[in-house]
């Protein structure tokens, strides 16, 4: 299949702008409390794309979940803090509209920027790359956790590093590629931010395009904070499968929607959200808010399982214990990770 590569290109421009946080949680289940779709109204949204099936199953059963215009007051005031005061106008005839779907339940956002507004939003609106590099600052803890996954994957193929090729699809600023080439791995990477790509390559990554990748090639392919962004996530979902090894594994690791959810569905505004919260449900950015259920149902569609590593592999790969906040961390996280799973980080592989 094809990609129709302008959305495409503009949809990968936005990825990773939130370091990896060691701190995410799963929440609990959120409450449908949801009405049925038919007879909202649709104000003039020129500017703003309506997506009228659900981007994970295609299933048109939708439930609204909160509707705001972007004219409203929390909406506004989000916006100036978010955008630091760069966020245009053109977004206001639209409504920030969450719906649930009715069938594999994941909560997206009805209206989604395309074309021109996508490409001022992260060009213009978003804050510069000065910045971002400044949050991209991993600490310790954080680069920990990547040599952790790094050494989940290379231990579980059993492989010598040199014999794993892995592909890291939407890589930022390369942090895991960085990682992974030190352990020994071939790394290749999809980025279509110019600067970053740049940066990738200048790191000794193999750059190149979604449309460019070897069928079956890869044992692993890592996806962090990418799916939350794309409008057809099936489109880039379904390559990366194709690409993947008969045994790879891809990981999905996107912001858990849960907790806001359940504040939203509680009857909370948007904008009496913490920071926090509206970040898993930020608007025109994080358009689709997964729950470990959703995640588990859009990798079925493409015939892919959650992968249940065992407590042993998973202990193995996990250093730095001598520290009780570690130890405290690295025991508990197989748990709510992988066997009472909650999160929306999932190891998938063909079911
Ligand atoms: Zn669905």
């Amino acid at each position: 299949m094809h990609l129709p590569a302008s959305s495409l290109e503009l949809e990968l421009h936005r990825l990773p702008l939130e370091p990896a946080s060691l701190l995410r949680r799963g929440g609990v289940q959120a409450q449908s409390q949801a009405q049925p779709l038919q007879g909202l109204a649709h104000p003039h949204a020129s500017a703003l794309k309506t997506r009228t099936q659900c981007p994970a199953c295609l299933s048109a059963s939708l439930s609204v979940v909160y509707e705001e215009p972007y004219t409203g007051k929390g909406m506004q005031a989000y916006l100036a803090r978010h955008y630091e005061g760069h966020a245009g106008a053109a977004a206001d005839g639209g409504v920030y509209a969450l719906a649930r779907c009715n069938k594999c339940s994941l909560v997206f956002q009805r209206q989604v920027p395309e074309g021109a507004l996508l490409e001022e939003i992260y060009n213009s609106w978003v804050p510069g790359t000065e910045l971002e590099r400044e949050h991209r600052n991993y600490s310790l803890d954080e680069y920990r956790y990547l040599a952790e996954q790094v050494q989940f994957i290379i231990q579980h193929f059993g492989l010598a590093p040199g014999e794993l090729d892995a592909l890291d699809f939407g890589f930022g600023w390369a942090h895991w590629s960085k990682m992974a080439m030190g352990f020994g791995c071939n790394v290749w990477g999809v980025e279509l931010s110019e600067e970053r790509a740049r940066h990738g390559r200048s790191a000794g990554l193999r750059v190149v395009g979604l449309g460019d990748l070897p069928a079956r090639r890869f044992r692993f392919i890592n996806t962090e904070q990418v799916f939350e962004h794309l409008t057809e996530p099936r489109l880039v979902l379904e390559k990366l499968r194709d690409a993947l090894s008969g045994d790879g594994i891809i990981k999905i690791s996107v912001p858990n929607a849960v907790g806001a959810l359940k504040k939203i569905n509680e009857g909370k505004n948007f904008g009496a959200l913490s920071v926090n919260d509206q970040m898993p449900i930020a608007p025109l950015e994080h358009i689709n808010a997964f729950s470990h259920a959703s995640l588990v149902a859009f990798g079925k569609e493409f015939g892919l399982k959650p992968l249940r590593p065992s407590l042993y592999r998973l202990f193995n790969s996990a250093s730095g214990l001598m520290q009780p906040k570690n130890l405290a961390r690295v025991i508990a996280r197989p748990f709510y990770r992988h066997v009472f799973p909650r999160t929306t980080f999932v190891y998938f592989v063909r079911g």
